[in-house]
């Protein structure tokens, strides 16, 4: 065996040591699944063992679950295999996946003890294995997580989680636990009922070996004959579980994500029959879960994609990794404050630069109450926060650029301005030091004409608010170098953000897309559709806010802006848009600018939250739809879902962006589209294929304009059943 080494002592006593190697943690494999029928023989096998004690060969810890990047590329992999029958194929999918969930439970039945030592995290997999020894301990470091984490990339449990926890701790608390993927510590494990002793770091083997050596016919709870789950669904507290869950799921997840519902019907049906059969039930909606679009785009996007980019996945390559140091950020605003904050926490040395000292410092001060509030919730120690707060320094003197890596600028939205804080800045600026513009809308390649080494040139932009935003879109303008682009996502990584890389195009790749969105809600509004159907609609089908309320937080006078500057690009009249005509009602004549001015689609109470839909909305538009039938649900669903979607199509044969990884993400981190598909073209991809897409974008088309019409590059992959992630870089995406 290559993950295991048994070592067995003089008591008898087999030593496991579970240890992958040449990987830093521990992860359920394919490899490690079929090893575990040979090491549970073995135990049980083998007469000089008298019992085990199973430990990690990591110092990261015990084992973070499955290896979803292996379940990732054979789900790709089994796609693109000869169809068998479905029933075949579901049998197949079974057989693998009830494997572990067979192996684990020969290890609890193998007459003899088993206990683990846990020195570090047991995580999805890594606790399955440890709920099926007969003895949990674990090193007294509240650090450590236990749990069970796998509803966070759409699926379930699927070696015995959904069965043994409930058993252990109550169905109610492993309910909560396994629906939100919470973790526990050692301690809360303990009092919890799933950790059976927490002892000194670096003691648990013993502790363990201790606990094997007195328990020589030790058996899982659920083996002694008589017993019964505590709270099975017909006892008080599993009726609880069982009908508040359902409404808790259905309330947080608008039945949007198949795994939380299918972990309730685990729980329920598996605590009604004997262990056997229940790992049999659990098996079975294992392999309807991971079969859904949401878990294969959930696993792809917001694990394997994520941790790709987070490890500079889309980085140009053959580039010295460039060490940033320090930075200057001119600009000391809401963005540039945020952005000196994020800086300073990763340690970079950074020059905070406004017009005057006082906006300099007001910026700093920004940190310092973050800083203040992490202190006294205990979260960081004085002293580091003194430290982060001392690596800003406010000033109004250029001069303090010198030496700096790279410099942000994150003045106010305007060429002349940018410009001229470019020429100032490249004065004191290295040959190699990156400049990167904050800006939101205007293009890179135009603001890169006021500089003297437009190849450094590049645009960073960060969302609101930085320091809770993880995306960073990078925007190459027409001279910007792979060696900037390589430079850029060096920084971007080093204070822990995602970065996703773009051209230079109107509106980029988040901020056009993202548009589309709420602007399809004023569609809607226009045709009359009660403005509660279109808000709660919005929320139901995943976005993180209704339309109208997205239009009302972006400001309704920025959206005239753009409308305006739209209008004047294609030369048309923007009054004669009546889409427009409303935006300048709203704003020139009714002074209803959004969420800042307090006023705008909604009414906000004096805390800053929405209220109510304004009423005097009617003044301008009928209400005509007021009831929302499920038929009309699924169809406001798929225009906003498709509207989007076909603007990322069309920014991938624009050339916008060119790595679906890069879209998916982006669209789930900057605007939080749908989290559950995956992404936008996951949601092509997964939820439809581009063959169905395009048909039903066509219908959408005619029946409510061309901004539905699917565009050429969608067509061609339609004509060839082709996704995305196969036409743009399967490889590259895996
Ligand atoms: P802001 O108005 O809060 O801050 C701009 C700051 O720049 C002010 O403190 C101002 O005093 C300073 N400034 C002006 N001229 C300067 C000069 N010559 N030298 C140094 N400092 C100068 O604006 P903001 O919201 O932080 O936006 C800044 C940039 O970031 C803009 O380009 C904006 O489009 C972009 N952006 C904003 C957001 C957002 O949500 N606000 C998001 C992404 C990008």
């Amino acid at each position: 065996m290559e993950n295991f080494k048994i070592d067995v002592d003089g008591d008898g006593i087999a030593l496991v040591t579970f240890d992958v190697p040449g990987r830093s943690m521990n992860t359920v494999t394919g490899s490690v699944m079929r090893e575990l029928v040979e090491l549970v023989n073995t135990i049980k096998g083998d007469d000089k063992i008298k019992g085990a004690v199973i430990c990690s060969g990591k110092t990261t810890g015990f084992c973070a679950g499955a290896d979803l990047g292996e379940l990732n590329e054979r789900g790709a992999a089994g796609a693109a295999a000869a169809p068998k029958s479905e029933e075949e194929k579901l049998k197949t999918q079974f057989e693998q996946s009830f494997t572990l969930n067979k192996s684990l439970r020969a290890l609890e039945t193998c007459g003899k003890p088993v206990a683990i030592a846990l020195e570090g995290l047991a995580l999805g997999g890594g606790l399955e294995i440890a709920l099926a020894c007969h003895y949990r301990v674990a090193a007294d470091n509240p650090k450590i997580k236990f749990g069970l984490p796998e509803a966070k990339v759409g699926l379930l449990p699927g070696a015995g989680g959904t069965q043994r926890l409930p058993r252990l701790i109550g169905v109610q608390n492993a309910a909560m636990m396994i629906l939100q993927g919470a973790d526990k510590s050692p301690q809360e494990a303990k009092s919890l009922g799933f950790i059976n002793d927490v002892v000194p770091a670096g003691s648990t083997i013993e502790a363990a070996k201790t606990w094997v050596k007195a328990n020589p016919k030790a058996v899982a709870p659920w083996d002694v004959k008589g017993y019964k789950v505590k709270d099975n669904p017909y006892s008080p507290g599993g009726a609880m579980a069982s009908v508040g869950g359902n409404a808790m799921v259905s309330k947080q997840t608008n039945l949007n994500y198949p795994a939380q519902r299918h972990i309730l019907s685990c729980i329920y049906e598996g605590t009604q029959v004997p262990i056997d059969a229940a790992l049999r039930i659990e098996s079975r909606y294992f392999i309807k879960t991971a079969n859904t679009p949401q878990a294969k785009g959930m696993i792809r996007s917001l694990f394997v994609s994520m941790q790709a980019l987070a490890k500079g996945g889309n980085r140009p390559q053959n580039i010295p990794e460039y060490a940033v140091k320090k930075v200057a950020v001119i600009g000391a605003g809401l963005m540039g404050a945020g952005i000196a904050y994020v800086q300073a926490k990763a340690g970079i040395e950074t020059v905070l630069l406004d017009v005057n000292q006082e906006a300099a410092e007001k910026g700093k001060a920004y940190s310092k109450r973050i800083v203040d509030k992490d202190v006294s919730r205990g979260k960081l120690t004085k002293e580091k926060g003194d430290e982060l707060l001392a690596r800003i320094t406010p000033s109004t003197d250029y001069a303090m650029i010198k030496g700096a890596d790279l410099v942000v600028e994150a003045v106010f939205e305007s060429p002349a301005l940018k410009a001229e804080v470019t020429k100032k800045a490249e004065q004191f600026l290295g040959d190699t030091a990156v400049f990167g513009s904050n800006t939101s809308t205007l293009p890179i390649t135009g603001l890169a004409e006021a500089s003297v080494r437009p190849k450094n040139f590049i645009g960073i932009h960060f969302f609101s608010p930085v320091e809770r935003m993880g995306l960073v879109e990078l925007i190459r303008g027409k001279e910007t170098t792979d060696e900037t682009v390589a430079k850029a996502i060096d920084y971007v990584l080093k204070i822990k953000k995602t970065p996703i890389i773009v051209n230079d195009f109107r509106g980029f790749y988040t901020s056009r897309c993202f548009g589309t969105y709420p602007a399809e809600g004023v569609e809607m509004l226009m045709e009359g559709i009660a403005p509660a159907i279109i808000e709660n609609v919005g929320r139901q089908c995943g976005m993180p806010m209704g339309a109208l309320e997205v239009s009302d937080s972006v400001g309704l006078d920025t959206a005239l802006k753009i409308g305006k500057t739209n209008a004047e690009l294609n030369q048309q009249d923007y009054r004669k848009d009546p889409r427009a005509a409303m935006l300048s009602w709203l704003v020139e004549d009714k002074g209803r600018v959004g969420r800042k001015g307090g006023k705008g689609y909604y009414e906000y109470g004096e805390d800053g939250k929405p209220t109510r839909i304004w009423p005097g909305l009617s003044e301008k538009i009928e209400v005509k739809t007021k009831e929302c039938p499920p038929a009309l649900k699924e169809e406001l669903t798929q225009r906003f879902l498709f509207r989007q979607c076909i603007e990322v199509a069309r920014c991938f044969e624009e050339g916008v962006i060119t790595d679906p990884r890069d879209a998916d993400v982006g669209s789930i981190l900057a605007w939080g589209f749908a989290p559950y598909s995956g992404g936008c073209i996951s949601y092509i991809d997964l939820f439809w294929g581009t063959k169905k897409f395009v048909e039903e974008a066509d219908r959408l088309a005619d029946t409510y304009g061309e901004r539905f019409r699917p565009n050429k590059l969608l067509r061609d992959m339609a004509a060839k059943n082709e996704s995305f992630y196969d036409r743009f870089g399967a490889k590259k995406a895996a």
